[in-house]
Parts: C-alpha cells; sequence; structure tokens
C-alpha cells in the first residue's frame, strides 16, 4: 500500500472515531435528563452553551469526513453510465461503494494507444502495490454514444465485478476482449447487461455464499 493511501486511511480512520466521539457526547447533552443537583440554584457564568459547541463540533467533523470520503473525481460525460452500472450493482446486491472509494479518477483520457498495430478503449490502471487507482477510457469512445456506452460497462466490470480476465476473444458480449460490433451488443443491451451481472465473479462467489449460509443454518 502507497504512503499517501496509508495516510489517507489513517485520516478516514481518525475522522471516523473523532465523529462517533463526538456524536455520542452530542446525544448525551440532549438525551440526558437533569439529576436532582441540577435544579439547586447555581451561579451562571457567561459560557458557549455546551449543546450549541458540540453541534459545531459535529457539523466541522460531518464536513471533513464528507470531503475525505469523496475524493474520486469522476467525469461527467462517464457519470450516467456509472449510475447505470450502479443501479443494476443494487439490483443484484452487489456492494460497490467502499471499492469505488479506493479509486482516484474515473476518466476519459488521450494517452491510450490507438495506431494500426493496437489500440487500447479503456483500462484499469494501478499504483506500485497493485492496487486499481484509475478507470480510464478512450477519448475515441466519445466519437459513439453507444460504443462508450459498452466500454464503460466493460471496463466498470472489469473493476466492480471482479472479470480478471475476458470471457473470450470476439463473442459479442460485453466483457469480449474485442468487438467487431458494438451495435450488435447494444441491441439486446438489458439481456448483455443481465449476462453481464449474473456470470459475474462477484455475483457468483454472492450467490455461492448465501447458498452455504443456508445450508449451515439448516443444520
Ligand atoms: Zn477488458
Amino acid at each position: 500500500m502507497s504512503l499517501k493511501k496509508s495516510l489517507s486511511y489513517c485520516i478516514l480512520t481518525f475522522y471516523t472515531a473523532i465523529f462517533v466521539l463526538s456524536f455520542c457526547l452530542f446525544i448525551r447533552e440532549v438525551m440526558v435528563m437533569p439529576d436532582a443537583s441540577s435544579l439547586r440554584p447555581k451561579i451562571i457564568k457567561p459560557k458557549t452553551p455546551p449543546v450549541k459547541k458540540n453541534l459545531f463540533l459535529l457539523c466541522f467533523l460531518v464536513a471533513c469526513f464528507a470531503v475525505n470520503a469523496q475524493s474520486v473525481n469522476i467525469d461527467g460525460r462517464l457519470k450516467p453510465h456509472l449510475d447505470a452500472f450502479f443501479d443494476e450493482c443494487k439490483k443484484y446486491g452487489i456492494d460497490y461503494h467502499e471499492k469505488l472509494f479506493k479509486l482516484k479518477n474515473i476518466t476519459i483520457v488521450d494517452t491510450l494507444p490507438l495506431s494500426e498495430d493496437g489500440y487500447t478503449l479503456g483500462m484499469l490502471q494501478r499504483d506500485a502495490d497493485g492496487n486499481v487507482e484509475n478507470i480510464i477510457i478512450n477519448w475515441v469512445t466519445l466519437l459513439d454514444p453507444e460504443i462508450l456506452k459498452v466500454v464503460a460497462f466493460h471496463e466498470f466490470a472489469h473493476y466492480f465485478l471482479d472479470y480478471k480476465k475476458h470471457v473470450c476473444s470476439d463473442c459479442g458480449i460485453i466483457m469480449a476482449k474485442v468487438n467487431t460490433s458494438y451495435f450488435d451488443i447494444v441491441r439486446e443491451w438489458e439481456q448483455q447487461v443481465k449476462n453481464l451481472f449474473e456470470e459475474s465473479p462477484a455475483y457468483q462467489r454472492k450467490k455461492k455464499l448465501s447458498v452455504l449460509t443456508m445450508s449451515m443454518s439448516d443444520q
């Protein structure tokens, strides 16, 4: 794990601990009923009310936490496809939040190779430790919205659905290594997405786990 990432996790853990602590303090201030001693007359000193003070601290920490947790940059041109992909994840019960916040960028670039010898329409970029930090898509996919959609889902599936390799070389599905016709895939899009999710390593693992849990609870 890189130093920057470790530091980021430490900060996140620190904020979480402070957030929980301050939330508890806030709840205590609001919820605790006054005891008998507090009903005795007291000399009132002008000071910041504790509830107000804790509320301010709570808001500050929530803001810090939110800034820290949402550090992934998402290209606006990919956002609708990412949202559609996450809707499918929800449908199949696949959690994506943890993986999403491990990324730095989901973006369109002009640095991927594009020549007669070969081309790359998208890829996952890793850091020195081998952890995925960016999902990048070649700018050339912007020339056709259908191609952009297929390539985006292909790269998202590599990362979020754990497709470590391609299903075939050129077989007319989203997880093929190359596709001669993207338009055939788009024509039967709903069925393609269904197969993509149902046959994914992430969903298969989840299914096996739930069968195992069920058989254990039967014993
Ligand atoms: Zn691929």
